[in-house]
């Protein structure tokens, strides 16, 4: 590699005025870090679309290389538990947010944030999986923790086209779970079916305001969306059941009532990746290793180069995006 490597970068002008550029970096630009790592391989995650398009505050350090992710091998180390040459991986703790992230061929970044990647994974599925699966893992995770086991019933994950749900749906019928679909693009409900999917729902149906409680129809849920999808998703949750709420894509708010939760015992359970302890995080690799059928996971990835980037972010923003991509460097 060159004493410089090509990187996105993120600036706002005096104005405010945000602009994305393809440009050239050195070593010395590069933010402080006790790990420097050779990045093999990003992925584009929905937060990384609001962050290049500017459609939500998620940069707060300018100018900054967006990516919330990457897997790589690291190339300088002055952290005891990485040595130059072992295989990594990083999502969350503010990269791509406050700290330079994941689309740039080179990255620094503090070694308590890294965790060794599992040998059964390679670098490009890694991030296949991405922040995206990870999440999806963390929250059957948190049903598991809640004592969701298939036998109690079916799961509904919500968003199912997109990066958290595909993958869910894929762990979740792996582990034996029956699965409900809710999506808007009900047209994908072979591809959704092929990934374990046993029921389609279009996301219509619980896309606008319901009633406080309604018919129970699953035991858990997995859910990518919030607003008034959430709140159906409560609404019709089995006695005693739980859901999983990691994502906003329809809105952050939370039009309920405490119905669900005073009469049927139903649990919101919050899943949050970014700052996930490390133990948690490894946890969590180590079930996708084990849980995700690597085959779908194929089946629900899109391999892009780095130039594409930028426009998969914008992609991702407007809904355009199925399952998950990954760019290799
Ligand atoms: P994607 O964009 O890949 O998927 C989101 C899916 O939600 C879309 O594919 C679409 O599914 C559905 N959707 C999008 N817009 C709307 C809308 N207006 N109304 C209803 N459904 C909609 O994103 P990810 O899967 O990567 O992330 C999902 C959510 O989880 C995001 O909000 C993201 O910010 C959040 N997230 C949170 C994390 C955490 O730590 N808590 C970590 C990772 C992600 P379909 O086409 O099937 O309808």
């Amino acid at each position: 590699m060159s004493d410089t490597f090509k990187a996105i970068l993120i600036s706002r002008d005096e104005d405010k005025k945000q602009s994305v550029e393809m440009t050239q970096l050195s070593d010395s630009d590069l933010m402080e870090g006790d790990v420097t790592v050779a990045v093999e391989a990003t992925t584009v995650n929905y937060k990384d679309g609001l962050a290049i398009t500017g459609k939500s505050p998620v940069v707060r350090h300018w100018p900054m290389v967006p990516g919330i992710d990457f897997a790589g091998k690291v190339t300088a180390s002055d952290n005891p538990e990485f040595s130059v040459g072992d295989d990594v991986i990083l999502n969350g703790f503010g990269v791509g947010e406050t700290h330079w992230g994941a689309y740039a061929e080179k990255a620094r970044v503090k070694g308590d944030w890294l965790i060794h990647r599992p040998d059964s994974i390679s670098a490009t599925q890694a991030m296949a999986i991405g922040t995206a699966g990870y999440t999806a893992m963390l929250c059957i995770m948190a049903l598991e923790r809640h004592d969701i086991t298939p036998n109690r019933g079916p799961v509904v994950v919500t968003g199912a086209n997109g990066g958290v749900g595909t993958v869910a749906v894929s762990i979740l019928s792996k582990l034996g779970y029956e699965v409900i679909a809710t999506t808007r693009r009900t047209s994908e409900a072979d591809f959704l079916k092929d990934l374990g999917a046993s029921q389609i729902m279009d996301a219509a149906e619980m896309s606008e305001a319901g009633r406080p409680m309604g018919k129970e129809l699953w035991a858990g849920g997995v859910d990518c969306v919030g607003s008034h999808t959430l709140a159906n998703v409560l609404a019709q949750t089995k006695y005693g059941g739980a859901v999983a709420a990691c994502g906003l894509a329809q809105g952050f708010d939370l039009p309920t009532t405490v119905m669900p939760f005073i009469l049927r015992g139903v649990s919101l359970l919050g899943v949050d990746s970014v700052m996930a302890p490390k133990s948690i995080r490894q946890e969590a690799w180590s079930r996708l290793a084990r849980d995700l059928d690597m085959g779908k996971l194929e089946s629900l990835s899109t391999e892009i180069g780095f130039d594409d980037l930028i426009g998969a972010a914008s992609d991702i923003v407007e809904g355009k995006i199925r399952g998950r991509v990954v760019a290799t460097l």
